[in-house]
């Protein structure tokens, strides 16, 4: 058993689609990026990207590479959970939490779950997102951006 972790933040900024787990939430703002900007994916990603010691998605797939611009981060991830196959490891459990202040996420959560276990290829239960709010406090508080924090446990096959 081997274990990964994650870390990533994007800017809010208007005239963008805010993109958590795969799933289109309605708000006046969405993450900026070079892909679609889903913060909650590309933490799980690098958790992946962790435990099987491949370096970090930023290395992967670098926004100098036109192959990846607007690309859809449940992509990305895919390629991710490929190449942990690939090297003989399947993923055991993923654990995360996104800190954001606005908009509510609860009600998405179930869906960005549904998303996460199918490209993952293991069953919903053992995957867990979790969000939070920092009380208003620092730059997640005030909305400048929303971060996200994955962990995973992977194990050879
Ligand atoms: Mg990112």
């Amino acid at each position: 058993m081997r274990v990964g972790f994650g870390y990533d933040v994007h800017r809010l900024v208007e005239d963008r689609k805010l993109v958590l787990g795969g799933v289109e939430i309605p708000f006046e703002k969405g993450l900026l990026g070079h892909s679609d900007a889903d913060v909650l994916l590309h933490a799980i990603s690098d958790a992946v990207l962790g435990a099987i010691a491949e370096g970090d998605i930023g290395k992967l797939f670098p926004d100098t590479d036109q192959k990846w611009k607007g690309a859809n981060s449940i992509d990305l991830f895919r390629y991710v959970i490929d190449l942990a196959k690939q090297k003989g490891f399947e993923v055991n459990n993923i654990d995360s939490t996104i800190v954001c202040q606005r908009p509510k996420l609860a009600s998405h959560i179930p869906k960005m779950v549904e998303n996460i276990a199918a490209a993952a290829q293991i069953p919903a239960v053992r995957v867990n997102v979790k969000a939070t709010t920092t009380e208003g406090l620092g730059f997640t508080g005030t909305g400048e951006g929303i971060a996200a924090y994955g962990v995973v446990t992977v194990r050879e096959r």
